[in-house]
């Protein structure tokens, strides 16, 4: 920092002083407000001692002990609650607060501010370093429409600055779940075929509408619904993920809301649980309850049950975490969640198309959808490993009274009768073709052929990343996705592997509480695990006999991250970079 440490001194010093007459005034009103208190409970404690000095008198040795150690339990129970109440005051955002509150002193904001800028011009220029927009840019229409070779000719040309892939050589974690010339080429061909439809007018479009309810049925029976597991269980597509979860909230708050009354809903999540229920609770004002999760980074039954309240409308597991890739406890928390008569939700969005495959194929998977009692809603990602086009997912709910919550209806409106079953008004049926297209093409044997490849892949890594001095995994992959971290964080900076590893052209994901790093292999994976494993030996090696971090990666960022308590300047970081991205 330029400004000196003395400036900044001052500036605080100076600062303090000028509220320091605010202050005592503050103490002093406090002080008389509890004045009446303290008079009303003093001849309590008073006389508090003399019962003591009467009663202890004349006992037993054993019976004084006895005393002495219930009274000790009675203390540390007390202390255990203003742990809590404090624990509570850091989570409303008094910590927070006061930060804000010293951002803003005159002398303070304007450092505040001037490091903002920097950050900001940083940041601009590292995103638009290689990667970005292009010289010749629109930013109003052209006059003049361009031919239709050319608006091609020219898209084509930005695209060759998009990372090359090469079928079955992605070095991207996740990203690329399509696998194969002649699936993508389907795929293209059923979009171009359906993409003037819109399931919004089933009247106009039959077609669409039955490919929505046969991908949801089909997807239903993978996961304990249809004909073999519980007949109820019924869904529909959304655009996505986060969609199909910020639906399933939107949907379990309604329908508890109906069933109990419960006014100020709060659902309870893992800290591994995906950011869409953080999304959902901002959206939806449900009060969002974080448990840790355990030694194995799973969210345990009792967790969840520690954080459960009157008003606990939702519990959330995983299968697996985006994170860590580990499975929930879903039949301990589903099992609670029925016991309260909550709602229990399963994000399977990544596991949704790989988990059923997996068991198929012989690898042990634990009960993780509606064949557990007490789940009654999944996500489950279409365009994830059921390798459709991005914009289609599936919601799916235990029966049709969880359901209708998700629907909007408007009976009073000119435009005529209206319901809507999601977010969306209009969507595309070419995307909905796409989800419909791939299940078809790829059937049960496709998907466990495919799977079976991807998790011997990710078991080779595992093993791999096990052997390298300095690094270990973080939990036990349930499927594709390999996280691992430091062994010794103090001597290795995980995220300056990340660096080095990028700059040898792997897009691996940075992960935190705690810094770790973590790799999702697909179907495009299969001939990179020995590469990346020598890339990755390499980095370590290097960064652990003293290596030069890469300039200008993101390591300082995450570690900057995973130390400050004030979480606002990191948001703030997050703010500016969608801003650069959105604007250019
Ligand atoms: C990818 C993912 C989501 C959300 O997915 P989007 O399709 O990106 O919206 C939710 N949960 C998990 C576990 C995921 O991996």
């Amino acid at each position: 920092m330029k400004h000196g440490g003395s400036d900044l001194q001052h500036a605080t010093i100076d600062a303090l002083s000028r509220l320091r007459p605010q202050a005592e005034a503050a103490w002093g009103a406090i002080q008389q407000s509890l004045d009446p208190l303290i008079r009303l409970v003093s001849p309590h404690i008073e006389s508090g001692t003399t019962w003591i000095d009467a009663h202890l008198g004349g006992l037993l040795p054993w019976q004084i002990a006895a005393v002495t150690t219930v009274t000790v339990l009675l203390l540390a129970w007390l202390s255990q609650l203003v742990l809590t109440a404090i624990a509570e005051l850091k989570e409303a955002g008094v910590l927070q607060s006061l930060f804000e509150v010293i951002k803003s002193l005159p002398g303070i904001r304007g450092i505040v501010q001037r490091e903002n800028a920097k950050m900001l011009v940083k940041i601009r220029a590292s995103i638009n370093k290689g990667n970005g927009v292009s010289q010749e840019q629109y930013l109003e229409l052209p006059k003049n429409g361009m031919a239709a070779d050319e608006v091609k000719a020219r898209l084509q040309s930005r695209g060759k600055r998009d990372v090359a892939f090469e079928e079955g050589y992605s070095r991207v974690s996740g990203t690329l779940y399509l696998m194969g010339e002649e699936h993508c080429r389907m795929l293209n061909d059923v979009y171009a075929s359906f993409s003037h439809t819109n399931p919004m007018h089933a009247d106009v479009f039959p077609s669409v509408r039955q490919m929505e309810l046969e991908v949801v049925a089909m997807t239903a029976a993978m996961l304990g619904g249809g004909p073999s597991g519980d007949p109820d269980v019924c869904g529909a597509m959304t655009s996505g993920g986060t969609e199909s979860i910020l639906t399933a909230v939107k949907a379990s708050r309604d329908y508890m809301r109906a069933r109990k009354g419960i006014r100020r809903p709060e659902m309870i999540v893992g800290q591994s649980a995906h950011a869409a229920f953080f999304k959902a609770a901002e959206y939806f004002n449900v009060k969002l309850v974080k448990v840790p999760v355990g030694n194995d980074y799973r969210v345990s039954a009792a967790a969840v049950a520690r954080a459960m309240t009157r008003n606990t409308v939702l519990v959330v597991a995983s299968s697996p975490c985006f994170p860590h890739g580990v499975i929930d406890d879903v039949s301990g928390i589903a099992a609670l969640a029925r016991k309260r008569g909550v709602c229990c939700h399963v994000d399977a969005c990544l596991g949704g198309f790989v988990l059923p495959f997996a068991r198929a194929a012989g690898y042990p998977v634990p009960p993780f959808d509606f064949s557990v009692p007490g789940v009654t809603s999944m996500s489950v990602d279409t365009h994830k490993f059921g390798m459709a086009h991005k914009g289609t997912s599936v919601v799916l709910y235990r029966s049709k009274d969880i359901r209708r919550h998700q629907y909007t209806r408007v009976t009073e409106w000119s435009g005529g009768l209206y319901i809507s079953p999601g977010f969306a008004g209009s969507r595309s049926g070419a995307l909905i073709s796409t989800a419909w297209a791939s299940m078809m093409h790829q059937g049960l044997q496709g998907y466990v052929k495919l799977t079976d490849q991807m998790m011997k892949a990710a078991r080779h890594f595992a093993e791999g990343v096990k052997a390298i001095e300095g690094l270990e995994l973080a939990g036990d992959p349930a499927m594709t996705v390999v996280a691992f971290k430091a062994t010794n964080a103090r001597k290795l900076n995980i995220y300056a592997v990340n660096d080095a590893l990028s700059a040898r052209g792997w897009h691996l994901n940075a992960l935190q509480l705690p810094p770790a790093l973590h790799m999702c292999f697909t179907a495009q994976h299969a001939s990179i695990v020995e590469p990346l494993l020598k890339d990755l030996r390499e980095c370590v090696e290097d960064l652990q006999s003293g290596g030069e971090h890469v300039k200008d990666g993101m390591a300082p960022v995450y570690g900057l991250a995973s130390v400050s308590p004030d979480r606002n300047i990191i948001g703030e970081f997050l703010v500016a970079y969608q801003d650069v991205l959105l604007s250019g």
